[in-house]
């Protein structure tokens, strides 16, 4: 796999991945923000199970009423339930190329789950890790602020509207979401430390591929460049090494 653009031609002309990209980073590093760049350079879809969970709260389906409660705790919904959720989506035509798994898995459980699938599937996984230091983490967090309407996130430092409090796309007031408040912040950020995190090692001992890339500082364009240029090194060390 060349994972550099193969052509100029629009934004899906990337090359065929047949992997599934999961990032890995604790609640505001930027995951959500990084797949975006993915999907747009590589053409293969985004898969949040935070983005799927929110949809269901908000159709008001049986689903979304019965983890609304947990959300907004900050903690997390049953592996089961994820499980089904992804399995399901996975097996859209979409995924056939690969996907990028941004919030899941996000335990053991899901974790070992996965892997089964992916197999079931043949597509290979890569792990990018986003390193970024938790002091960091509740600084973004605290700024952020999200329109009701489309959803387009915001950050008072790093992308401010053009109105403070106001949405550039539709006007509607700007809210705090509410799993962004501070102490549900920390409660997501002990969950992840203490369920999520440790997936990092349990996918390294299971051989898969892994990159690390310093997330704490830059412009989320520059942090993209270095997540192409790791995923460029790594393909060619494979070839070499093949
Ligand atoms: P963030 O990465 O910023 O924490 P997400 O949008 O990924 O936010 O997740 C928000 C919430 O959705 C989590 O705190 C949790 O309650 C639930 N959630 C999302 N993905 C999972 C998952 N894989 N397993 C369990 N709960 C999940």
């Amino acid at each position: 796999m060349a994972v550099t653009k193969s052509s100029s031609d629009g934004a899906h002309a990337g090359p065929v991945m047949r992997k599934a990209l999961v990032l890995f980073g604790p609640p505001g590093s930027g995951k959500g923000t990084q797949s975006k760049f993915l999907v747009a350079r590589f053409g293969i879809p985004q898969i949040s199970t935070g983005d799927m969970l929110r949809d269901h709260i908000a159709r008001r389906d049986q689903i979304g009423k019965s983890v609304q409660a947990r959300m907004e705790s900050g903690a997390l919904v049953r592996d089961e339930l994820v499980n089904a959720m992804v399995r399901e989506r996975l097996s859209q035509p979409d995924c056939v190329n690969g996907c990028i798994l941004d919030g899941y898995p996000r335990t053991r459980q899901q974790a070992e789950v996965l892997l089964d699938l992916l197999k079931e599937l043949g597509l290979s996984e890569l792990v990018i890790h986003l390193v970024v230091d938790y002091n960091i983490i509740i600084a973004r967090i605290s700024g952020r602020r999200v329109c009701p309407k489309c959803g387009t996130l915001y950050n008072s430092s790093s992308r401010p509207p053009r109105v403070p409090g106001v949405c550039d796309r539709d006007g509607e007031n700007l809210v705090i979401r509410e799993d962004d408040r501070e102490s549900v912040v920390r409660e997501r950020l002990e969950a992840y430390e203490r369920q999520t995190r440790p997936l990092i090692d349990f996918f390294r001992q299971q051989g898969s591929r892994l990159l690390e890339v310093d997330a704490s500082h830059g412009a989320p364009e520059a942090i993209f460049g270095q997540i192409l240029a790791d995923l460029n090194r790594l393909e060619s060390e494979v070839t070499l090494g093949s």
